[in-house]
């Protein structure tokens, strides 16, 4: 019999053997993708004795073709349930009433981290010299700032009121015809998020914690945030961690937390890459910089990404690019970004054993030069392979 995670009273997942996991499959390419990687996943697990019973849970196309709602209360009340699920790609309904339905879920579960490990594999197209310096762990805030969709169009009754009231209250003069956005940043937000950066980076033995901001500019919120994490470092992690101020860059046997410009940092994490290793950032910063960060080594069919609640427990794994429809049902793209998330949910669960042989296993497959469309047109002498074969060549090497 399956059983459920569930998170201890000291807030410590409790991982069976033989866990049930929701998943919802996707749209678009998503019927390509998670077949394959739920080929890949399951032939890891039972190597080191166990078992997955994947639940399946509606969302976007399917869930709307199905049950009319784009995402029906069913399918949050069973991820509320069992802590930990995984999820191909999304459309964004049009008129739906939701932003976006990934959005959605990171809200109504209040996921708080977007998490984004960014390394190259062996053998991978890459378009910089050194790809194999880039090892970066991404933690993005994922409930905050321009992100919290407050915004007001130019021209409307509401716009109008805001220019006001900022006039009279504020001296504030904002131009006629204006969008207005509010970006908030909180302490408890930027606390909690880069209190996760930190113990990640503890417990996986990290160097580094490099805090991003455009705090030159945005004192106040952006500035904040790395404020607040300074403080942070001094009041719960004096004994482990150390802040660049305090050990003028020579934090011995802790943990260095360390900040950096948004702009400066987009420079170097191309030229002194191996300089930067976890990584917290504000919602926007983070966005931009995930994507380029997974250009760097190959692009974003094979980036995976987690939404995560470390105190709840709750997590979703989830496939970092869209739907591509226009591949949908070909048996042909990548089903490496998925496929990676439940990756970094088997590390998540701690079965890193699993983990480790899908990695060892995909990087053969990829050394031996049998892949996917993407990769294929980018590499001499290649074996362009289906979507579905990939998975098996995988799971041949594991
Ligand atoms: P997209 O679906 O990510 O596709 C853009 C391009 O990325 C594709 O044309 C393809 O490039 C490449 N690509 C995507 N998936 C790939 C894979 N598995 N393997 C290899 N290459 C892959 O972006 P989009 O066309 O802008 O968005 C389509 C829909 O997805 C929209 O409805 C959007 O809202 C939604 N979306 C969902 C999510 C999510 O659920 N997390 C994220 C982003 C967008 P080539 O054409 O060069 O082959």
């Amino acid at each position: 019999m399956a059983e459920k995670i569930t998170m201890s009273p000291s807030g410590v997942l409790q991982v069976p053997d033989n866990p049930i996991i929701p998943f919802i499959e996707g749209d678009g390419t998503g019927v390509d993708i998670w077949p394959a990687a739920k080929l890949v996943l399951d032939a890891a697990a039972k190597k080191h004795g166990k078992t997955i019973e994947w639940k399946e849970v509606l969302a976007g196309q399917k869930a709307f073709d199905e049950t009319g709602d784009w995402l029906p209360e069913q399918t949050v009340i069973d991820f509320r349930e069992h802590l930990i699920g995984i999820k191909g790609p999304l459309t964004t309904p049009i008129g739906g009433g939701f932003r976006s339905l990934n959005v959605a879920l990171r809200q109504i579960l209040d996921l708080y981290v977007c998490l984004r490990p960014v390394r190259w594999f062996e053998g991978v197209p890459s378009p910089v010299k050194h790809p194999e310096l880039v090892d970066m762990v991404i933690f993005r805030e994922n409930t905050e700032d321009v992100y919290a969709g407050l915004e007001v169009e130019a021209g409307t009754e509401k716009a109008e009121q805001m220019r006001s009231y900022l006039h009279d209250n504020y001296g504030w003069d904002i131009k006629e015809m204006s969008g207005i956005g509010i970006k908030p940043i909180s302490k408890s937000g930027s606390d909690r998020l880069i209190r996760a950066a930190i113990k990640y980076a503890l417990d996986h033995k990290r160097a580094s914690v490099t805090m991003m901001h455009k705090g030159n500019i945005q004192k106040f919120t952006e500035g904040a945030f790395m404020k607040w994490g300074y403080q942070l470092v001094r009041d719960e992690f004096a004994d482990v961690a150390v802040s660049w101020d305090d050990c003028g860059g020579k934090p011995e046997d802790k943990l260095l937390v360390k900040d950096a410009i948004a702009d400066i940092i987009f420079q170097q994490v191309l030229t002194r890459p191996s300089e930067f290793d976890v990584i917290a950032s504000t919602n926007l910063n983070g966005d931009y910089l995930s994507d380029a960060l997974a250009a760097q080594v190959g692009g974003i069919g094979i980036a995976p990404g987690a939404n995560i609640n470390y105190v709840t427990g709750h997590g979703i794994f989830e496939a970092t690019h869209g739907t591509a429809p226009k591949y949908a049902g070909l048996d042909k793209v990548n089903p490496g970004s998925v496929l990676l998330s439940g990756v970094l949910m088997f590390e998540h669960l701690g079965w890193q054993g699993a983990a480790d042989d899908i990695i060892r296993a995909l990087e053969a497959t990829i050394a031996d030069k049998v892949v996917t469309y993407d990769f294929a047109r980018q590499m001499e002498g290649a074996t362009e392979v289906k979507c579905s074969e990939f998975a098996s060549a995988i799971v041949d090497r594991l």
